[in-house]
């Protein structure tokens, strides 16, 4: 017996897609989240590689600027 259900997706473990690389993370980190008119807000992810690109830094000297 077991718990999961049936998927054509591995289920044992998040995954995303990098908003930077669009590879496909199993460890991806959420740097954005979008908030919408209507439905639910969608939470952007990024794979360690990108996220500290994402993340604001402390520095003020290190702006973001537009994606
Ligand atoms: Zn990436």
């Amino acid at each position: 017996m077991t718990a999961e259900s049936p998927s054509s997706t591995p289920q044992n473990g998040r995954s995303a897609t990098c908003l930077r690389c669009k590879r496909l993370t199993y460890a991806p980190i959420e740097v954005r989240y979008t908030e919408r008119a209507s439905g639910p807000g969608v939470a952007l992810y990024a794979c360690p590689d990108c996220a500290p690109r994402y993340v604001p830094s402390p520095s003020p000297d290190d702006e973001i600027g537009t994606i």
